[in-house]
Parts: C-alpha cells; sequence; structure tokens
C-alpha cells in the first residue's frame, strides 16, 4: 500500500513547509499555505542544471533594448504594453477558464510580424484544435509553430535550440517540471517551472507569455507568486452578458497599469475595438431624457472612455435595505449616499439601491462620484437627465467637488461624441458643491 505524502506551499512567496502554517514565516503572509500531493514517481533524467554559467558583462557592451522593442502591426496592443513588447520580457495573460486567453494568443500572433518565429506550448489542446482555432481566427500567414510538449526543461531545449522570438505557454498549470515532485499546478510546480521561463526570456532576449487560470473565487493556486516574478501581469475580466472582454494590465515594468484592450467576443474569435466610448454608451437620441442613467468619462490606462451610470432606487421591502452595485465598490456607494443625505437633505434609508456602469466594465476611477449622485437621486425623485449631459468629479464628505485628472482630456472625448453638457470641477471652482443639484433637480 502506498502512502500518499503531502506537503504545504506558500501562495505568496513559494515557502514550503511540512505542515499547515497559519502565518509564513518567509514572508508573514496569513493563510497562504494551500496542500501539495507529493508524487513519487519523479523522473531525474533531467534533474542536472542546464543552465549556463553567464559572467558579468561590461555595460557598454549590454544591447539597448529601447531602440529595439517590438511593434506589433496593431496599435492597440502596442499602446496596451507600453509602445509595444519588450524584448526579454515574460508577460502573465491570466483571467477565468473559456475567457478567451488562448484566443488573444492567436490574435497576437496575426499581428506580430512574419519574420518573427512564434513558438506555441500548450498542454492544454491537441495541435489539431490548436489549428483549426488558429484558421477561424484567420492568422493563417504568421509563423506559428505548435506543439503539445508541457514540461518545462524540454520547452527550454527545444527554444534555446530553435530560438524563437516569441514562445506562449498554455497553460501554466499544465506545465511541469521533472525537478519538482509534486503534481502539475501545485505551487512548487508553478514557481519552478515560472523561474525557468524567465531564466529563458532573460537569456535569449525571446518574450515569454504564461497563459495562468485564476477564478474569482481564487481556488487555483499559484497566480500570486507569479505576479511577483513576471515582467507585466495582464488579466481578462468579461462582462455578465458574455458580449465583450476586457483585458486589463495589473503590472507593467515597462509602460502603463490599468491599461485596457476592449474585446468583442464574435463567432470567429475576439475582435479589438478601437474605439471604446463608442462601445460603453447606448446609441441614443441626445436630445432625448432618461430617468436614472447619466454620461461620465472616466480614464482607464491613458484612455477617456465615455460610460453610463444607471441606478434604480425603489422603496425596500427589507429592514435592511440593499446596495447592489455592479462595476464599482459598494463602499463608494454607500459613501455617497452618506454625502447627499447630509448635503442635499436626501435620504436612502427606505429605498433599496441597485447602480451598475453600463458594459459591466469595472472601474476605481474617483472621478464617477458626481455622476452616481446624479444617477440615483435622478431614480430616486423620477426626475429625467437629458442624454447630453455628462458629470465628472470626486466628492468630498464636506459636499464639495473635487476636480479629478485629466479633465481636459476628459473633456474633449465628452465633446467628440456630441455630449456638450459637462459639469465639472476646475481651478476657478465653477461649481459651488454637490448643492447644485438642488437646482439641477428642480
Ligand atoms: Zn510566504
Amino acid at each position: 500500500m502506498t502512502k500518499i505524502k503531502k506537503r504545504f506551499a506558500c501562495n505568496e512567496c513559494g515557502y514550503v513547509s511540512g505542515a499547515w502554517m497559519g502565518k509564513c514565516p518567509e514572508c508573514n503572509s496569513w493563510n497562504s499555505f494551500v496542500e501539495e500531493i507529493i508524487s513519487n514517481n519523479v523522473d531525474v533524467s533531467h534533474s542536472k542544471d542546464n543552465k549556463e554559467t553567464q559572467l558579468p558583462v561590461k555595460i557598454q557592451e549590454v544591447q539597448n533594448l529601447d531602440e529595439d522593442i517590438f511593434i506589433l502591426d496593431n496599435d492597440n496592443i502596442n499602446i496596451f504594453f507600453g509602445s509595444g513588447i519588450v524584448p526579454g520580457s515574460v508577460i502573465l495573460l491570466s483571467g477565468e477558464p473559456g475567457v478567451g486567453k488562448s484566443t488573444f494568443l492567436f490574435l497576437l500572433a496575426k499581428y506580430i510580424k512574419r519574420s518573427k518565429k512564434i513558438y506555441y506550448f500548450s498542454g492544454e489542446e491537441s495541435v489539431n484544435q490548436i489549428k483549426k482555432r488558429f484558421d477561424r481566427v484567420g492568422a493563417s500567414d504568421s509563423s506559428l509553430f505548435v506543439s503539445n510538449i508541457s514540461q518545462v526543461e524540454k520547452i527550454n531545449e527545444i527554444c534555446q535550440k530553435e530560438k524563437p522570438m516569441f514562445v506562449f505557454v498554455d497553460s501554466i498549470q499544465t506545465c511541469f517540471s521533472s525537478e519538482v515532485d509534486s503534481a502539475q499546478g501545485t505551487i512548487s510546480q508553478i514557481k519552478k517551472c515560472t523561474q525557468i521561463l524567465i531564466d529563458y526570456a532573460k537569456m535569449s532576449n525571446a518574450v515569454v507569455i504564461i497563459v495562468c487560470h485564476v477564478t474569482k473565487s481564487g481556488e487555483i493556486a499559484g497566480p500570486k507568486i507569479m505576479e511577483h516574478m513576471v515582467d507585466v501581469v495582464t488579466y481578462f475580466e468579461s462582462d455578465y452578458k458574455n458580449q465583450f472582454r476586457i483585458l486589463r494590465s495589473r503590472k507593467n515594468r515597462f509602460g502603463n497599469i490599468d491599461e485596457i484592450l476592449v474585446f468583442e467576443m464574435k463567432e470567429n474569435g475576439l475582435d479589438i475595438i478601437d474605439n471604446p466610448s463608442s462601445f460603453f454608451i447606448e446609441s441614443e437620441n441626445l436630445e432625448d431624457s432618461s430617468i436614472g442613467k447619466c454620461k461620465c468619462v472616466i480614464i482607464e490606462g491613458k484612455r477617456p472612455v465615455i460610460v453610463d451610470i444607471e441606478a434604480l432606487v425603489v422603496p425596500s421591502a427589507y429592514p435592511m435595505p440593499k446596495r447592489f452595485s455592479e462595476g464599482i465598490d459598494v463602499s463608494r456607494i454607500n459613501r455617497i449616499l452618506a454625502i447627499i443625505d447630509k448635503h442635499l437633505n436626501e435620504n436612502f434609508n427606505n429605498y433599496d439601491v441597485y447602480t451598475n456602469i453600463s458594459g459591466g466594465i469595472r472601474t476605481s476611477d474617483i472621478g464617477i462620484d458626481l455622476a452616481i449622485a446624479v444617477a440615483m437621486i435622478s431614480s430616486k425623485k423620477q426626475k429625467p437627465i437629458k442624454n447630453d449631459n455628462v458629470f465628472i468629479g470626486e466628492l468630498s464628505l464636506t459636499g464639495g467637488i473635487k476636480k479629478v485628472n485629466q479633465i481636459e482630456k476628459r473633456i474633449k472625448e465628452a465633446m467628440r461624441f456630441g455630449l456638450n453638457n459637462v459639469y465639472y470641477q476646475d481651478e476657478k471652482n465653477q461649481i459651488k458643491g454637490i448643492i447644485f443639484l438642488k437646482d439641477y433637480f428642480q
């Protein structure tokens, strides 16, 4: 009878322990230990360290990477990564299973210049399945090579020999190292595989893109530890209607964070949307009005995006009224409700409040405060707002409206779409606090 051996690894730093621990002695994280099963059949044939010893290089002789950044045939993707993709960088492409991570890789392949060799290692699908999907995307003239190898030492060996400029690994959960004695997808495995891929990228100057499955509830281990290790972390979000995808950069050593790429899900794959503003607002007559809905211009990355803020305020049947919010932090909603109560004498104590941003986009831009307040008051009082009215501003606890960053850029975007009535705060303090809404809703 074989006894199953177990150990525990820290999700934050990869520290391994024989017993579960509440606090990691290495990085001091709490409740970060995850169980790993140790397998007995370890293939030790590859255990030797095959990394070449590299001597330090004279600084003048180090290549200047900025000059040969990989520019793709798609400006949106170039902007998303900074101003192209930096050679030798390691990019993490994370998101829930089925959200479109592999499809995005095909899209990238389509926009990578034909002269650049791409090696795609997939432990998720057979090469025939990959071929089918690849044909659908219509990237047929790129130099993409596919393989089902998922042992990281072999991937490393092949790449060192064949020298592709791009290496896609799909996914880190199916990848494994023969030097680690736990199963695929465990923290120890993920850490080791990621390290080997990073070493390869730095040594060869190739771009390595690693697909990583995560779930909202975080029951898949490992992604956190990878985030510390790689250069760029991107995350796929999808809306509740499954109609579009947002790829967001959460970490980027070479560019802006919170940069977004917006895609529409089509039958043949993902379509990049050049103009997110036109996508997030409903097409409507600007002369008309709506109740419980108004516009705001948020900044995502470097990009201004027009969104509709929607609110529904209804009498509550509960002793504790509901606060339900999609895309906006509920604590923010509560704060705005308190400000309205105090400074406009308008309370929502006996009302359920639902808010969301059109298209299911999520934002942490503080410039949406004013628009949320306006949408909620409009819904409660059943007062319409004209469709060309835009509200931009952060609310202060004292009832003031604060100027937000990049206001000129936001106003310009609104004007571009014919939204000519923009309410915002500027240096001259044009709006004397939230009290102006009293007149507005008269
Ligand atoms: Zn730790």
